[in-house]
Parts: C-alpha cells; structure tokens; sequence
C-alpha cells in the first residue's frame, strides 16, 4: 500500500519522534540508535530524505561523511574504544531497515560481535547520557 507517511528519520528531523541529539547542522543531524549494538552506537543522517546512496546527491553524502568524521573522533575520545566501525546499507538484500540514507558510527572493543542492528531498545537514560557525553566533546573540539 502506498503511504504519504513521512519516513521515522523524516519525522526525527521535524522533531515530530524523539531521539537523543548528538549534533545537528543545516544538512545533517547526528543521534543515538535506539537499537544499539553496543555503547555510543549512533546514526549520521541527510536531513533530506533519501532513500540510498543510489538516490542521494552528493553534497548530502559528503556531508555525512564530513560529519561521520568529526563525531568519530568525539566517539574516540568520548568513550576510548579499541576500533570504530562506520558503516551504510543500501537496500533491504544489504540489511538496510530504515529506508532513509544513514550512516552507522559504532565503537566497538576488542572482541565485541560484528554486528549493525541491536535486538533491544537502548537504557534511555544510559542513551542519553552518552549522548551528552559525545556533545561535549564535539563542544570542546569543534
Ligand atoms: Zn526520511
């Protein structure tokens, strides 16, 4: 059935479902997965709704990456993680879940699974205290 319903991530950035911010630009925002695989897992997302890299223009993929970049670092120095993974799907055959273009940045230590989707919702107060974490390194280091 066809349906006019704005995506999940479309209604995020209208601030219409709630989600713990990590960082918001004029084409990107940044937040907490609310199924994460693990600690300080969260999604860089175009503002814009694109379904895939197929469908995206290249400034909002550059911007992601840019961003992707920055908040790896604050990731990395937030939470001191032995690796961080950086991952985007495209299509459900590749695993993709929500069909607005997302980046996955998830920290990971030596050991953990690989792994891009959490089976449960994230603690919200643990969600949102890294969160706070994570901004106030960005804060910090710009
Ligand atoms: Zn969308």
């Amino acid at each position: 059935m066809a349906t006019t319903e704005p995506c999940i991530f479309c209604r995020i950035v209208a601030g219409d479902a709630p989600c713990d911010r990590v960082y918001e630009d004029e084409l990107t925002l940044a937040f907490m997965d609310l199924f994460p695989v693990g600690e300080g897992h969260l999604l860089v997302i175009p503002k814009q709704h694109h379904q895939d890299i197929f469908e995206a223009d290249e400034a909002s993929l550059l911007a992601v990456m840019a961003i992707s970049r920055r908040i790896a670092h604050a990731l990395k120095t937030a939470l001191e993680p032995d690796g961080i993974g950086v991952h985007q799907l495209n299509g459900a055959a590749a695993g993709q879940t929500v069909f607005h273009y997302h980046m996955h940045l998830i920290p990971r230590n030596q050991g953990d699974p690989i792994a891009l989707h959490g089976r449960k919702r994230g603690e919200p107060a643990e969600m949102e205290a890294i969160a706070a974490r994570i901004r106030a390194v960005l804060d910090r280091e710009g």
